[in-house]
């Protein structure tokens, strides 16, 4: 996608701080964290959001919760995080490529809002 924003980022069109990559996968830190550790995982191929990550790609679907938790680790999260995928209109989500983000540094409050 030529105008989207984490695909220039996988682009390296735009600058991010990278926490881990493979082929398929990119993390790298929230430019506005929301707790200390706050880093979101894309998969490199352009889908808007988890159900059409879901209904597009198995493995990737399951890739990225995998790659979520190996970043989890690398963060040294042991006393644990939160995974969120914030989806469409109502979920929040303001950037219309799939991305996880991945939580963590501090007690996080439940419900969210
Ligand atoms: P959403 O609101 O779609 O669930 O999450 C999008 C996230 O992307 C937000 O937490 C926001 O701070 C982050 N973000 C927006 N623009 C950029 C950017 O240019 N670089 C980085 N690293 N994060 C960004
Ligand atoms: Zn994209």
């Amino acid at each position: 996608m030529t105008n989207c924003l984490f695909c220039k980022i996988v682009a390296k069109e735009i600058p991010s701080a990278k926490v881990l990559e493979n082929s398929d996968f990119l993390a790298f830190r929230d430019i506005d964290p929301k707790a200390p550790v706050h880093v979101l995982v894309i998969p490199k191929k352009h889908f808007e959001d988890i159900a059409e990550l879901s209904k597009g790609d198995n493995v990737l679907t399951a890739g990225l919760m995998k790659f979520a938790t190996e970043v989890a680790e690398i963060e040294k999260l042991e006393k644990g995080f939160r995974i969120v995928l914030n989806t469409g209109q109502d979920g929040g989500q303001s950037v219309q490529h799939v991305h996880a983000h991945v939580l963590g540094g501090r007690s996080l409050t439940w419900p969210p809002g």
